[in-house]
């Protein structure tokens, strides 16, 4: 028994020795991509409540790796993280997306900001110098950022979160309802919207208390004055509950997945959504 277990321990350490050279390879790969500029900027559509108009866009990264094809972000942004590169490819998606926002003055821009790069040194600086340079306007750019950002150093968190709105930005509070924050301690926080996480919009089929729970917090949200989005809206039933709820905007495949910049225009000239 003691000898299988050794077995067991070297096969684990061989098993993280292979995670470990697996991730190193993707972080020096994605170092890579991002000089020479095989990253892409796709761009979901924030519909109003009835899904007839697009009110604005989130940035969302996308890779295409030469030999596997799509990464999903939900497995290089984590190493981005864990490398610091995270606060280099923000920028450079923030960059992007002013591009975008000088193109379509009409639509508010949503780009994600990681807690990483929310903490690094000199942030709220550097993207106000980025969106100056690009000559974007800092009123269209909304950052999309988690509860966990406001958890840990409520102080310093605060402190960043008013420099981003001297700044011009707008804040959105991304994947509500999947940290540990209430909506009162929201109250201590400038922010200018919640996105409800997509885990409650798809309880809504289930029945469940759903529905109670996105009427509390749309009621809540509104009462602090904030504008209150769904995330992946997938069917039309959900779409109706929403809009039964009071929610502001959605955004999900029902509409639109994230499209490349190139697409933008025609999904504005669509009959549906002009
Ligand atoms: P997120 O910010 O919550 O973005 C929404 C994710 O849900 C996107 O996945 C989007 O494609 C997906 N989605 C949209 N509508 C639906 C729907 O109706 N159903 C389902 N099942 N999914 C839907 P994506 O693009 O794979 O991104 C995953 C996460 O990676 C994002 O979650 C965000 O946390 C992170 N991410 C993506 N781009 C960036 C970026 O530029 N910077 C940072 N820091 N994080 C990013
Ligand atoms: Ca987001
Ligand atoms: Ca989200
Ligand atoms: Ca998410």
């Amino acid at each position: 028994a003691k000898h299988q277990g050794r077995g067991q321990c070297c096969l684990f350490a061989a098993r993280m020795d292979e995670s470990i050279k697996t991730r190193q390879l993707m972080a020096s790969e994605l170092r890579q991509a991002l000089q020479q500029e095989k990253l892409q900027v796709y761009y979901q559509p924030l519909m109003n409540i009835d899904g007839s108009r697009v009110m604005g866009l989130e940035a969302l990264l996308r890779w295409h790796h030469p030999g596997k094809g799509f990464v999903p972000p939900a497995e290089f942004i984590p190493i981005a993280e864990e490398t610091g590169q995270i606060v280099q490819l923000g920028e450079w998606v923030l960059r992007e997306a002013c591009r975008v926002a000088r193109q379509w003055p009409q639509l508010s821009i949503a780009v994600n900001v990681s807690p990483i790069q929310f903490r690094s040194a000199g942030f709220v600086e550097r993207i106000s110098e980025i969106v100056r340079s690009e000559q974007a306007d800092s009123q269209q750019i909304e950052l999309e950022i988690t509860e966990g950002v406001l958890m840990d150093d409520t102080q310093e968190a605060k402190v960043i979160i008013d420099g981003l709105r001297a700044a011009g930005f707008r804040i959105a509070l991304d994947d509500f309802g999947t940290g540990y924050s209430s909506l009162n301690y929201l109250s201590h926080f400038p922010v200018d919207k919640i996105k409800i996480d997509r885990s409650f919009i798809q309880s809504l089929d289930s029945g469940e208390n759903a529905t109670a729970i996105i009427e509390s917090v749309v009621k809540l949200g509104h009462a602090m004055g904030l504008t209150v989005t769904a995330e992946g809206v997938e069917t039309s039933s959900q779409m109706s509950a929403l809009a039964e709820a009071g929610c502001n905007q959605l955004q999900g495949y029902l509409f639109s997945e994230a499209i490349p910049p190139d697409r933008i225009a025609s999904l504005l000239s669509s009959g549906d959504y002009s």
